[in-house]
């Protein structure tokens, strides 16, 4: 009973992924700890693409399905040692102590991934469902701090958007 209300506390039960808070606390941790240890840290940010068509065009349970859907394909990829959490709605980030080469490896690994399959929207519909993925890493700066990471990662995932969706970007 215990280890489930603690589980809930720090998961999202949508998509069994750390929440918004919880994922914040272990990424801050892994920032820091790479930066003891003078080993490189990256952050991933993933936004869904015109997910809010999903919503439209199939209903709102179709687009908690692709949800759950894309954390499982995002869990599936990363490596056991990476943090994935839920950030937002149709937002999800991954830390890791990783280089910025190797970040951008995995990010395109999950684009792919993603891309590749096409998931059960209901009513006989299949969807393809795409995201467009930003990378920024210690490495550049030497700056660990996880906060400021991971709004680089977001202002180059928001590039990636207006250069055409379903890509990584991880330069400005
Ligand atoms: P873009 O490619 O620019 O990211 O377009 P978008 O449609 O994905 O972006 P926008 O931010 O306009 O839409 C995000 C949508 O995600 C809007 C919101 O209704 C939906 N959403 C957020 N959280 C949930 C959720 O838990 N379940 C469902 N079904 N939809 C959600
Ligand atoms: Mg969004
Ligand atoms: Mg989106």
């Amino acid at each position: 009973m215990q280890e489930k209300l603690r589980w809930r506390a720090s998961h999202d039960g949508l998509t069994k992924m750390l929440n918004r808070s919880a994922f914040f606390e272990r990424a801050n941790a892994l920032a820091y700890e790479s930066q003891l240890r003078q080993r490189p840290f990256s952050v991933i940010q993933l936004d869904l693409d015109r997910f809010k068509q999903v919503n439209d065009g199939y209903g709102h349970e179709a687009g908690d399905r692709v949800l759950a859907y894309a954390a499982a394909v995002i869990d599936d990829t990363i490596d056991p040692s990476a943090i994935a959490g839920r950030v937002g709605g149709e937002e999800f980030c991954i830390a890791l102590a990783v280089t910025a080469a190797q970040a951008v490896t995995i990010a395109e690994k999950v684009r792919v991934a993603l891309a590749q399959k096409q998931v059960f929207a209901g009513n006989s519909a299949w969807l393809r469902v795409t995201a467009s993925l930003g990378v920024a890493s210690s490495e550049a700066s030497g700056d660990y701090h996880f906060e400021s990471l991971r709004s680089i990662a977001d202002r180059r995932l928001y590039i990636a958007k207006t250069s055409g969706r379903n890509r990584v970007c991880d330069r400005d």
